[in-house]
């Protein structure tokens, strides 16, 4: 019963949010609820979850204000239970310092991986926890040399290239928004282009992907942005 994790599921819909929870302790994490943004706002702090399911849809403040004010004071994972199917929201979420998010109606393999996922880079972004190579089978990343083995031959990136691929493998599991990943390539003024990610992309995707139209290492989450396996 020690050192379990928990969570808190913020949803103003009860079978949801009992749909969760049940599930969520099936695997062993610890459950708290809150069914509108103002209690969200107050457990947390007082409760001291270790990862937010945040429903954007709430009877009170819109989810993305709830989080907005969380991340006013906290980096604590954040995943977004959103039934909103315009892309809008899930960038704007993501924007906002989400973690992820994940579209109602979903599956339990789903949400957990996502969980998962989620606390996994929570850890790793304590001190100490640097990762120097990244590896998905046929893959290896050598952040340190800058270099790429593509089934154990080099393959040479341009320096844009290599900088989208590093960022993506830093956050592998997580969807890094197209506006997130230009201003870290190009810095903030640069135009929000999508375009020039585009070619990147398909250039890189030439390059690592034995089969670019059906990528296994970098995913496109439409409208949203790109993610990348995880390890
Ligand atoms: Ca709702």
């Amino acid at each position: 019963m020690y050192n379990r994790i928990k969570i808190l599921i913020v949803e103003d819909e009860e079978s949801i949010s009992n749909f969760i929870a049940t599930t969520l302790k099936a695997h062993d994490y610890t459950v708290i609820t809150a069914r509108s943004g103002k209690e969200a706002l107050s457990m947390i702090p007082s409760h001291c979850p270790e990862l937010v399911l945040l429903d954007l849809g709430l009877p009170d403040i819109d989810g993305t204000q709830v989080l907005q004010k969380i991340r006013e004071w906290s980096s604590i994972p954040i995943i977004v239970v959103s039934a909103r199917t315009q892309e809008d929201d899930k960038v704007s979420a993501l924007d906002l310092g989400a973690d992820d998010y994940i579209a109602k109606p979903f599956g339990t393999s789903e949400l957990l991986a996502r969980i998962r996922t989620a606390l996994r880079h929570s850890a790793k972004s304590a001190p100490g926890q640097n990762l120097d190579i990244f590896e998905l089978p046929g893959l290896k990343i050598n952040f340190d040399k800058r270099q790429i083995l593509v089934n154990d031959k080099d393959v040479h990136l341009t320096q844009i290239e290599f900088k989208l691929v590093s960022l993506l493998a830093k956050s592998a599991g997580r969807v890094l928004t197209y506006d997130y990943i230009i201003t870290e390539l190009w810095g903030p003024y640069a135009v929000k282009d999508n375009q020039i990610l585009r070619v990147n992309m398909a250039n890189i995707r030439r390059k690592l992907e034995q089969n670019p139209a059906q990528p296994r290492y970098i995913f496109t989450e439409v409208g949203v942005g790109y993610r990348m396996a995880e390890e």
